[in-house]
């Protein structure tokens, strides 16, 4: 098999289109002394962009070819996969089931109406809620609940699980980015991308791997510290490398987590969070979002104040949008800095 050809065999739904842009930021790279650019996977496309459109191209493509027509997903109440599932549905004519769940403690009003369940619920999406945000076995039990409903009723339905014991399907999408990014820019020196599942930073570093690319791809804790999410990316790029057919163990050499930015833990924004956040915008006029991206660019920043990221490096920071979310932490982005 060639390299250009290591995804071919994985059915694929067409839900963005063409190449994202790689963007230099001339502002922020003079004032942090390095060659910054911004991959724009905030605009992959699909109602309203980000990381999972590249994701669900691979869990679509499996959908459809089992003859499913509603996809069911569980994800946080301002998850981007849900909402951009059932963006990914409506367009292939399937319905949604989303299960939300009560993850991130002592939000505003706007957490529960605003952002991505406002988009969810134009969408036309059934909606779902779970109690807990740190149970994915029981999580997917309750979809799996719900589609056993939904068969007996004669729909086909088509679970998206977000447990490690299944095959990191939306880890090709990011397989196919790294090597989108390899071909636009061979000679950088530096990837930072957000960690959460890890299929978007898995898929990064196999990509890259795969293209023989020997830029360092940092990953930034935005759910985990950084113990617990190595071990997780140990366990994904295992499961990627089965599901590709190649040789882990060269991945797991260049698994590298930070998380700096992390505290105080998953959709909280600390004022680092909330500074990086900011100073994109006031530099670039470029928004990130309060819970991956921004936290991506603190991660950065860190790395450039410590020196691991140095002065004149070629470095690309990976945006994976997240942007409706802005709009469920009003609150938290009006408060008086602290
Ligand atoms: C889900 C998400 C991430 C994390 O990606 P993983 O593939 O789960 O690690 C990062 N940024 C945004 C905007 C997301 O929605």
């Amino acid at each position: 098999m060639t390299q250009k050809s290591i995804l071919d065999r994985f059915p694929r739904a067409q839900l963005m289109s063409g190449p994202t842009p790689l963007d230099r930021l001339d502002r922020l790279s003079s004032e942090l002394g390095i060659d910054l650019w911004l991959k724009r996977d905030d605009l992959t496309g699909l109602g309203f962009g980000g990381n999972k459109t590249r994701q669900l191209e691979f869990y679509l493509g499996d959908a459809v070819e089992q003859g499913a027509d509603t996809i069911l997903i569980t994800g946080a109440v301002q998850s981007n996969f849900v909402r951009s599932a059932a963006a990914a549905a409506a367009k292939l004519g399937m319905q949604s089931v989303l299960q939300l769940e009560e993850r991130v403690p002592d939000m505003g009003e706007e957490y529960y109406s605003s952002g991505n369940v406002l988009l969810a619920k134009i969408l036309g999406a059934e909606h779902m809620s779970y109690p807990e945000g740190e149970d994915e076995a029981g999580a997917d039990a309750a979809l799996h609940a719900r589609a056993d409903e939904l068969k007996s009723e004669g729909r086909k339905p088509y679970v998206i699980h977000l447990g490690l014991n299944h095959p990191p399907l939306g880890a090709l999408g990011y397989v196919a980015a790294g090597q989108e990014l390899c071909r636009q820019m061979p000679d950088a020196e530096a990837v930072i991308v957000p960690s959460g599942s890890g299929a978007t930073h898995g898929g990064v570093l196999t990509g890259m791997a795969v293209e023989e690319n020997a830029a360092s791809v940092f990953g930034v804790c935005v759910r985990r510290d950084r113990e617990k999410q190595t071990a997780r990316m140990g366990t994904v790029l295992r499961k990627l490398a089965d599901l590709l057919d190649i040789d882990a163990v060269p991945l797991q050499d260049k698994i590298n987590v930070l998380d700096d930015a992390l505290s105080p833990g998953y959709g909280k924004m600390s004022g680092m969070t909330r500074a990086a956040l900011e100073k994109m915008a006031r530099t670039e006029g470029i928004f990130l979002d309060p819970v991956y991206s921004a936290k991506t660019f603190a991660g950065l920043l860190h790395l450039v104040s410590t020196g691991e990221i140095q002065p004149g490096q070629k470095v690309v920071m990976l945006h994976t949008g997240g942007l409706p979310a802005l709009f469920g932490y009003q609150s938290a982005l009006l408060d008086d800095p602290t």
